[in-house]
């Protein structure tokens, strides 16, 4: 169950986090953190999962969501050949040392632990859930699903909720390192889009805002959201991508991210509205937007890097002149890690510029 996140970054970040790791060196690379915000059912869950590649993350036509989530992924080596099943688990920051193989019970226990803060009738709290999911198919990212805006109070929610969701959504999406990713349905209008005008306060220019269009199954009949896509209505810096994740019924069916997928390819394909657009549609097209984008931030980070390292080597030098081998060691480490950055800051410039795509990570 390979997630399409990072298929291109993984090999590559993993590596470096590696050497950094073995070195013991406290410089490494601290990827952006990715959050969803939008209104409430527009899609948000539904997409995060698609990423992840996994079933975990309750969704539904109700509130679910009530408490963000902050989902680490957490890269493990494979152990061994035919060891399929334990590969990828789930550990909750409130149940240490327990892990969870079976994503249903993963899926349980959010709304258990969500119930637990925020009670049993729509409540809503800004205490986070924090998730760990260990597994080979991802690399060390930190995605944050949220609350979804809502404008009438229900339940136990209190009278100025609107209020409430917009300011916890704020304390995400400001810090300048954050990706936003925008969720719209496509059955609405996009200029009553709650998305789109929360991203342009905490990211007025678009620097870091993804727009991604949901639900083009069920819009109306004889409209689509080829303009949305184009950036007709709402331009977006980094553009929009449109897709089709699983309805409600699909839910209820229990239809596996697998049959999803190929339904969206599939939907598209059959939609002459959407043909000529390849880089605007699908799931996988997300991620590979959010994998480019990762890429120029490591890219922008290997410089200082290797200067940081740079410095460490020079006063491991001096060690080296003052108490002999040991240091000496430490400094061949520092070199070669010098250099495999070196490499890999080239190998990253030609990735970037697209002469590379495929990077080789031997
Ligand atoms: P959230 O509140 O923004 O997290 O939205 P969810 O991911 O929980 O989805 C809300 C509802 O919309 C669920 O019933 C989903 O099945 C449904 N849904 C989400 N995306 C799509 C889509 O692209 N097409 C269809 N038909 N339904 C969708
Ligand atoms: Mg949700």
């Amino acid at each position: 169950a390979a997630g399409p996140i990072g298929h291109t970054v993984i090999p590559i970040v993993n590596k470096l986090q590696d050497i950094f790791a073995q070195l013991g060196s406290s410089s490494t690379i601290d990827l952006p953190q990715v959050v969803v915000v939008g209104s409430q059912s527009s899609g948000k869950s539904s997409v995060l999962e698609a990423l992840v590649g996994r079933d975990f993350l309750p969704r539904g036509s109700d509130i679910c969501t009530r408490r963000p989530l902050v989902l680490q992924l957490v890269h493990r080596p494979r152990k061994t050949e035919g060891s399929e099943g334990g590969d990828e688990w789930g550990e909750f920051l409130h149940l240490p040392g327990k892990r969870l193989f079976d994503f249903a019970e993963i899926r349980r226990e959010i709304q258990a632990e969500t119930d637990r803060e925020a009670g049993g009738n729509k409540g809503v709290s800004d205490k986070q859930i924090r998730l760990k999911i260990f597994s080979p198919n991802v690399l060390n990212i930190t995605l944050v699903d949220l609350p979804g805006i809502t404008k009438v109070p229900v339940g136990d929610q209190p009278s100025d909720i609107e209020a409430r969701i917009r300011t916890m959504i704020l304390s995400y999406i400001k810090h300048k390192t954050c990706i936003i990713l925008a969720v719209s349905p496509a059955n609405a209008d996009l200029a009553n889009s709650d998305a789109l005008q929360m991203a342009r306060i905490a990211d007025p220019d678009g620097s870091r805002t993804i727009g991604v269009i949901t639900k083009l199954d069920i819009m109306d009949r004889g409209t689509d959201a080829r303009n949305f896509l184009l950036g007709n209505v709402i331009p977006l810096r980094l553009g929009y991508v449109g897709v089709v994740n699983r309805s409600q019924q699909d839910i209820n069916l229990n239809r596996s991210i697998k049959d999803a997928l190929a339904y969206e390819e599939n939907f598209f394909r059959n939609q002459p509205a959407y043909h000529g657009l390849p880089q605007c549609c699908g799931v996988p097209q997300l991620a590979k937007k959010l994998n480019q984008i990762l890429v120029q931030h490591i890219k922008n980070v290997l410089p200082g890097l290797k200067s940081r390292i740079n410095g460490q080597l020079v006063s491991v030098a001096k060690e080296h002149a003052a108490f002999g081998d040991v240091a000496e060691s430490k400094a061949g480490m520092g070199i070669k890690l010098l250099n495999i950055l070196t490499k890999y800051c080239e190998a990253f410039s030609s990735m970037v510029e697209g002469k590379n795509e495929e990077l080789s990570t031997s």
